[in-house]
């Protein structure tokens, strides 16, 4: 069971680690398909800030310039906006036709539009766009929640007109579903959504609390909104112990910073952890490992482990060295491809 894109079959569950800036910071493409990963989410707001958009095109699309032949998902860049905006309300607003914003420091703003937005993932080349919503936080009013979803309908009304556009070999266009902690406005943005019609859907917003406890309720209850044997995606989860939940829930694809960032902060995941994770940290700036002889982990057969010691990578974070980062990136991006392979069976009980 998988999910048909331009650049292969996308077997479920999947996920696709951040390629903000159509790179992940310090390895190479071969060490990103080496780690068993199968596909990228490449961020459009980075794309758009960094003035890459019209080079990438230029070069044949993302996948051409990267030298990467899987599936790529492009985010609609909304998110960041969002953030940006949230930072600091100097930085921007929401208007009618989008998200206004300026990046710090600069007098330019930019606007992020529903046709714009699909229109540089077009130009990025990417298999699977995502519609530009109106992000918010849980915590947020009922007030601002109902304005959301209202922008988050009208805006992936205007992005699939956008799409009908494309001239050139369609990719598959998800829209998301937001409504913060409310059943009533995720069914009714999901149903409205499903009315227009998309590829996919996705769970959108904080899928936590202000004390960062994890929402079971309203993410399982926004997976049943969405139609089944449709690619089900949650956006910006995470930890393995989320997303083995949320293949429970029906959700299928995923995607979040986390095992990257935190390879360079020197946080590895080891399986056969506690019973209740089914993995552990192994901390790289703990000087226990300074003469430790192991690999990161036995059952990991990864340019790391399979090369170096504890000892050797305890080593080249403290020599500063970039390699460091990369063999501990490396590392992770295994354990997650691993993680994905246990949990398919649960994906086919659906
Ligand atoms: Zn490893």
């Amino acid at each position: 069971m998988g999910l048909n894109t331009k650049h292969g079959t996308i077997k479920y569950p999947a996920f696709f680690p951040d390629a903000t800036h159509a790179v992940i910071k310090g390895i190479s493409t071969q060490d990103i398909l080496d780690s068993g990963t199968t596909g990228l989410v490449v961020n459009t707001y980075h794309a758009i800030v960094d003035k890459t958009v019209d080079i990438i095109e230029k070069c044949g699309g993302l996948h051409e310039f990267m030298g990467f032949n899987f599936p790529v998902i492009t985010d609609s860049g909304g998110f960041q906006a969002m953030s940006l905006i949230r930072r600091s309300p100097g930085n921007g607003k929401i208007i009618r036709d989008g998200i206004k914003f300026k990046i710090d420091g600069s007098r330019k703003s930019i606007t992020l539009t529903p046709e714009n937005c699909i229109q540089t993932q077009a130009k990025l080349g990417a298999d699977i766009m995502v519609c530009l919503d109106d992000c918010t936080d849980p915590g947020e009013s009922q007030k601002e929640q109902e304005l959301s979803v209202a922008r988050t309908v009208a805006w992936a009304k205007r992005c699939k007109e956008e799409f009908q556009k494309i001239k050139k070999e369609k990719p598959l266009l998800f829209a998301i579903i937001q409504g913060g902690n409310s059943k009533e406005l995720r069914k009714k943005c999901a149903e409205e959504l499903i009315k227009i019609g998309f590829d996919g859907y996705a769970y959108g917003g904080w899928p936590v609390d202000g004390d960062g406890k994890f929402l079971d309720e309203i993410v399982e209850y926004s997976a049943s909104l969405m139609p089944d044997g449709m690619p089900k995606y949650a956006m910006g989860i995470g930890k393995p112990e989320d997303i083995k939940k949320c293949v429970k829930m029906g959700y299928n694809m995923f995607d979040c910073v986390l095992p990257t960032r935190d390879a360079r902060h020197k946080r590895l995941y080891v399986l056969n952890g506690s019973a209740e994770k089914g993995y552990e940290f192994v901390y790289m700036r703990a000087q226990k490992h300074e003469t430790d002889s192991n690999p990161v982990s036995d059952s990991c057969n990864c340019e790391a482990c399979k090369n170096h010691s504890r000892a050797y990578l305890y080593h080249l974070f403290k020599q500063g060295d970039s390699n460091a980062g990369r063999l501990a990136t490396i590392h992770n991006l295994t354990f997650y491809s691993k993680l994905m392979e246990e949990l398919h069976p649960l994906t086919l009980l659906r």
